[in-house]
């Protein structure tokens, strides 16, 4: 629009229009917009006008002129639209040569160094152009650029479509940049931040970054002061963590183990407890069903004479002392399990009560066929003992004899006075019991894999009724025996009393 006004102008000037009328009207409406190629239509109306003066008026034709180029040499130039100069050179050849020659001479010398200023600019602008990386900023983006060793920093700022040069010195930058990453590092002593524009990997380096966006081509390097401590610190953290890592598997290893076997011995509890109920239903049918026999065999008077019949009677009394027996233990072992077993321990004579429980169980024990053989001391001092208690310990003892005693059936009974206490020993010359077993013996239910064993009835809970009695009493049980050849149990009565009493 400007330049067809400009043109209208000029066309109606040549035809005679009013000269000055017509080119205020354009410069007024557009004076500060710039044509396609880049010239301020102000200018071009100013330069037009002074020229149509030139000839009537050509003092104030030449002031115009000399006022046009000092405010296009006062002006800021636009890189990439450099028509100013173009304009102010047409203006100084325009002025009469003998209008202000010195102040021509200046204003020529002037405009020839702003040129090549502009030109040089514009050379440097498009190279940097080429390099840098560029930031958005909210008018525009600015490019920074600085070469590998370059002390220089140049950015190149496009804001409103207008380009703008900055240089800034790139080591003063880095200096203050430097002792910026210093001042926040400084809590970490044993660290050192550097600042370089250069690309090379630095050697031990712990982490090389770019300041991008910003500052792409500069790198901050931190590295340890003192490379050696460090690596030797990194070895220690290794070895401890390995050493970590190494003792949490060794904690789930013994925790998967110690599961392992806590499962085990519960699933094995479950199994002896499942044979403990299946055992004394069985060792309770047997002698109630020979008693039962026995007794119809004499309540129909079927036995052939006296003798028999005595039998019968005897075989009643057998079955019915081994139910007690049984009975006895399963609820001894109930109470103590429950806890609400009490002993009445006193001081009193082992003998007495050895010899009174053997009369009553010794013929039993030989109509079964076996060979008692007894050797107990004249004289003993008293031990701290609840006879009833101890009584069932002697009979539980002698009962497993007679079980596994094998033939033979020889059973040997001895108190003995020693100097860690009173020693009363039940031997067997029996089956025995095999190493791996020999601990195991007192555990509540247990009842070893042997068929020999197994073929005998038994419910696994006498010897740990004996181990109950025999702690209660401030005692020791102790067992030797080897397979085949027989076995020993050992319990060291105290002479003092335990100490609950
Ligand atoms: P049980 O009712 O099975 O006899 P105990 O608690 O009295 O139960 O004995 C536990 C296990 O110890 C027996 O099953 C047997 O394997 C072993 N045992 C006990 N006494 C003897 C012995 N005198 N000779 C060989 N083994 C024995």
């Amino acid at each position: 629009v400007a330049e067809a006004a400009l043109a209208a102008a000029r066309a109606r000037i040549r035809a005679g229009g009013d000269a000055a009328a017509l080119l205020n009207e354009v410069y007024s409406d557009h004076g500060s917009v710039r044509d396609r190629t880049g010239f301020r239509i102000g200018d071009l109306v100013v330069l037009l006008q002074a020229e149509l003066r030139l000839d009537d008026a050509p003092d104030a034709a030449a002031t115009v002129l000399q006022d046009l180029v000092t405010s296009i040499l006062n002006r800021r130039w636009v890189l990439g639209q450099a028509t100013e100069p173009t304009v102010a050179r047409r203006a100084l050849d325009l002025l009469p040569t003998s209008f202000e020659p010195d102040w021509a001479a200046r204003a020529r010398t002037q405009l020839k160094n702003r040129t090549d200023q502009l030109r040089w600019a514009e050379a440097v602008a498009s190279e940097l152009e080429l390099l840098a990386t560029s930031v958005k900023v909210p008018d525009g983006e600015i490019r920074y650029i600085a070469g590998p060793d370059s002390t220089t920093l140049w950015g190149i700022a496009t804001l409103r479509g207008d380009p703008y040069l900055f240089a800034f010195d790139l080591a003063a930058l880095l200096d203050q940049l430097q002792t910026t990453a210093s001042r926040s590092t400084a809590n970490d002593a044993d660290l050192v931040a550097e600042l370089s524009v250069s690309r090379q990997p630095s050697e031990g380096a712990l982490v090389r970054r770019s300041l991008g966006p910003y500052l792409q081509f500069v790198t901050l390097t931190v590295r340890h002061d003192d490379p050696v401590a460090l690596d030797l610190q990194k070895a220690r953290r290794r070895s401890v963590r390995i050493a970590i890592v190494l003792i949490a598997v060794f904690l789930v290893f013994v925790g998967v183990v110690l599961s392992a076997r806590i499962v085990g011995r519960e699933i094995e509890n479950a199994r002896m407890k499942a044979d403990f109920a299946a055992n004394v239903s069985h060792e309770l049918r047997s002698p109630i069903t020979q008693i039962r026999l026995k007794a119809e065999a004499l309540q129909l008077d079927l036995c052939y004479d006296d003798d028999d019949r005595q039998a019968h009677y005897d075989a009643i009394v057998n079955e019915s002392e081994r139910l007690s027996r049984l009975v006895d233990n399963v609820l001894d072992f109930a109470a103590i399990e429950r806890g609400a077993k009490r002993y009445n321990i006193r001081s009193d004579d082992l003998l007495e009560v050895v010899s009174l429980q053997l009369d009553s169980t010794m013929d039993t024990l030989r109509g079964r066929g076996m060979e008692v053989a007894v050797d107990l001391p004249e004289d003993l001092p008293p031990v701290w003992i609840d006879r009833e208690a101890i009584g069932q310990v002697l009979i539980n003892l002698l009962s497993n004899a007679a079980k596994y005693g094998a033939e033979g059936k020889w059973v040997g009974v001895t108190v003995e006075n020693t100097p860690a206490g009173v020693e009363l020993s039940v031997s067997d010359r029996g089956i025995g019991i095999s190493e791996e077993e020999l601990p195991l013996v007192f555990d509540d239910f247990f009842r070893s894999t042997d068929p020999l064993v197994r073929r005998k009835k038994g419910t696994g809970i006498g010897l740990a009724i004996v181990r109950y009695i025999v702690e209660a009493h401030g005692a020791t049980i102790t067992v030797d025996s080897e397979a085949g050849e027989g076995t020993t149990f050992t319990i060291t009565f105290p002479t003092t009393p335990p100490p609950e009493v």
